[in-house]
């Protein structure tokens, strides 16, 4: 089978406190392994820290593969006898002790936090968001803001910052795509099975109205290293048919299902907050999602005793809101009057009327026809708003001026945190190795500022070389797994599965592409001109090839079409195997697409990329992006770290594209590929690894998570 995760094919290696003992570990029966692997399982903390998986592949390397690296799958279904041979084995006793000691230390160790005198004490920071992405196993996520927020809990965790995080539980998460013979696209939506999710029943319920109805949820809790998040589970026997699909799925519904799912989200979720004892001095409205959040809470402050006008501004005070969506449409917009349907209750107990809803989320209080739109709202309740991206804070300036009732956008108070990722989820356990011994630095350090990839420039080209090949060829290996494994699927023949098995080559010049397929991503654009494209993968001497995965919302016709048009390409004679489509796209697809690709293609329409995290993930690698000017890309590049697609004028949207796809073809002919074939006597690319030094030392330090929370820290939760 092909690399699954970063642990299952990693060779045990020994860590400093294991080197240590010299005794062998005591016995261990299948029982007590049983219980230790379950209380592994239990915190989140194993979802980034490589001893702990290696503990759980340990017991059963195929079994963990084929439950999605699900620990409590895995021991629902692990032999016995397989558990117990493990047990036999010193070098599962000694990960397993290893990796609950390296819990313990890690999550009681004294905190960036803790060290930062200028930051409040009494900081107790409420996150909200729609999805998490914490696994490949919990598929409770979208896409790219999920995985935002689950990099977020994890860095507020290693760096310890006092977080609470609130969100939904869904019956079924996100839907998994498969591709039919003819490219069109079959959505599966497995159930989860709350057993082996590693949350915990908090026994409280918490009574949301929504209109009419009393919704009933349940509080699950699960455990993200030091930081607790809490989710809401609607589907309850005394809640009705209607009521038990708020929490089914993730965006799948209409309007009107989507505006009550956001109630639950923001109202329960207070509610829930409160009950199981939780009193943030800050709430964190991640994306315009949650924010009846603070409807709810000024409600709160109402039946305190405050005014209705006070009640505002102390919410106002303490709430911090991130918008992430560069487009006008895309912003979630609801008439006026079923929002003060389904939030009367909650209104009422906020003495709000509905001219005061209407002028909290109209930009223009006065237009009758205008909807409320949950960002207004979110701009209206919170003091501090940020984009994600530098030039995403200024169009978001522009976007809002009028909503604040200014003349220019400088006026208007949003500001920029530029997301990151994080650091522990997304490197590949070689390439930490290979930083490690080679620039002698820690690059998992739990710290915000990251001084020792100013090293990695200096690093010997054969080892780094050598590093990238193997990444590459566990790509190339793992794709072909993931194609072997549809093939059989489809009951294709022993033909089409030699050729799943044979399919790319390790040594080429490998480009990625991975984002969801929506229009304005533009995954089609290197597909403009097929001449060039063909002349470029069928060059045998400087080998080309390209792998593509995403999925398309399932509402999003456009989307899937494009889908199916890039697996019409991949599926022509002349591009089989040179162009791969992928099936699914999450966490486990990304994390091998962005260790083994030699260049990450963006190739967004400026500016509608809010920021985009994935290009961050590729230079942890030794990878190097090939952007469009747009999200994050325009303030890391500097001329040696990368490339940059077309340039930044305003032009229609076809000549726009005509423009873009040629500059594209253009880099790809004179730069990248020439560059990548250009070896030295010993066989090495010397200015290609330049250039990839240069990007891992650029892009590492600055785009990390662990950066976005502490800079979260100073700038808006002070
Ligand atoms: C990193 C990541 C994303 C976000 O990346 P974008 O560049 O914003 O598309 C989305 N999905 C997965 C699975 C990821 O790993």
């Amino acid at each position: 089978m092909a690399r699954t995760s970063h642990s299952s094919k990693h060779t045990l290696k020994l860590t400093g406190s294991l080197r240590a003992r010299v005794v062998e570990p005591t016995p261990l029966s299948a029982a007590r392994a049983r219980e230790q692997l379950k209380e592994l399982a239990s915190n989140l903390w194993w979802t980034w820290n490589e001893t702990a998986q290696r503990a759980f592949a340990a017991v059963d390397p195929v079994l963990w593969d084929a439950t999605k690296h699900s620990p409590l799958e895995m021991l629902e279904r692990v032999q016995e006898s397989t558990l117990a041979a493990a047990c036999l084995e010193p070098g599962f006793r000694l990960v397993l002790a290893d990796a609950l000691a390296h819990r313990t230390q890690s999550l009681t160790a004294h905190s960036w936090y803790s060290r930062q005198a200028k930051l409040p004490k009494n900081l107790s920071v409420a996150y909200f968001c729609s999805e998490y992405a914490i696994h490949e196993s919990m598929q409770q996520y979208s896409g790219g803001l999920g995985v935002l927020a689950g990099d977020h809990l994890k860095s507020a965790s290693d760096l310890g910052v006092p977080l609470t995080a609130v969100g939904l539980l869904y019956e079924h998460g996100y839907y998994q795509q498969q591709f039919a013979t003819d490219g069109t696209t079959r959505v599966l939506y497995p159930r989860i099975r709350r057993e082996t999710m590693p949350i915990l029943d908090t026994g409280h319920r918490v009574q949301c109205p929504i209109g009419d109805s009393t919704v009933h949820a349940k509080v699950w809790k699960a455990t993200v290293g030091r930081v607790a998040l809490y989710l809401l589970d609607a589907n309850l026997a005394e809640n009705t048919p209607e009521d038990r699909l708020l929490t089914e799925g993730l965006y799948k519904g209409e309007p009107a299902l989507r505006m009550r799912q956001q109630v639950l989200l923001g109202v329960g979720g207070s509610i829930a907050l409160r009950t199981v004892g939780v009193h943030a001095t800050v709430y964190h409205l991640n994306e315009g999602h949650a924010a009846f959040a603070a409807i709810e809470r000024c409600a709160q402050f109402v039946e305190g005793g405050a005014s209705k006008a006070n009640s505002m501004e102390r919410v106002r005070a303490s709430t911090a809101f991130t918008t992430h969506t560069p487009v006008p449409a895309g912003h979630d917009r609801y008439s006026v009057d079923d929002v003060w349907t389904a939030l009367r209750p909650t209104l009422e107990r906020a003495k709000m009327t509905h001219a005061d809803l209407a002028a909290l989320g109209r930009e223009n209080p006065s237009d009758e026809a205008e909807p409320l739109c949950m960002t207004v709202l979110c701009l209206r309740l919170a003091a501090k708003v940020n984009g994600v991206a530098k030039l995403h804070g200024e169009v978001s300036r522009a976007m809002w001026t009028a909503a604040y009732g200014v003349k220019s956008a400088a006026k208007v108070p949003i500001f920029s945190i530029t997301n990151g990722v994080h650091l522990p989820t997304w490197m590949h356990p070689l390439a930490r190795d290979f930083w490690r011994s080679a620039a002698g630095f820690d690059p998992l350090a739990p710290e915000p500022k990251a001084p020792g990839w100013k090293k990695v420039r200096v690093v010997d080209r054969a080892e780094f070389w050598a590093m990238r090949s193997a990444l590459r060829a566990q790509l190339v290996a793992f794709v072909r797994g993931r194609l072997a494994r549809a093939v059989a699927r489809r009951g294709a023949s022993a033909f089409a599965m030699d050729a799943a098995l044979s399919t790319l080559n390790p040594d080429a010049l490998t480009i990625g592409f991975a984002r969801r397929f929506a229009t304005y991503k533009r995954a089609h654009l290197l597909m403009r001109d097929l001449e060039r494209l063909t002349a470029l993968v069928s060059n045998e001497k400087r080998p080309v090839q390209f792998l593509y995965a995403g999925k398309a919302h399932p509402r999003d016709a456009g989307g899937q079409e494009l889908a199916q048009q890039i697996h019409a390409i991949a599926e022509t004679p002349l591009f089989r195997g040179k162009i791969v489509l992928l099936e699914e796209y999450d966490m486990e697809v990304g994390r091998a697409l962005v260790s083994g690709c030699d260049v990450w293609l963006n190739t967004p329409l400026r500016p509608h990329e809010a920021s985009g995290t994935s290009g961050m993930k590729v230079p942890l690698h030794g990878g190097i992006n090939c952007s469009i000017s747009d999200g994050w890309w325009p303030e890391s590049f500097d001329g040696t770290n990368g490339w940059t697609i077309g340039d930044a004028r305003e032009l229609p949207r076809e000549a726009r594209d005509e423009a873009d796809a040629k500059s594209l073809y253009q880099l790809l002919e004179k730069s990248i590929v020439p560059e990548f074939y250009a070896r030295g006597r010993d066989g090495l690319p010397m200015k290609w690894i330049d250039r990839a030094l240069a990007s891992a030392a650029t892009v590492s330090p600055v785009f990390s998570a662990h950066r976005m929370v502490a800079e979260y820290c100073t700038k808006s939760y002070s």
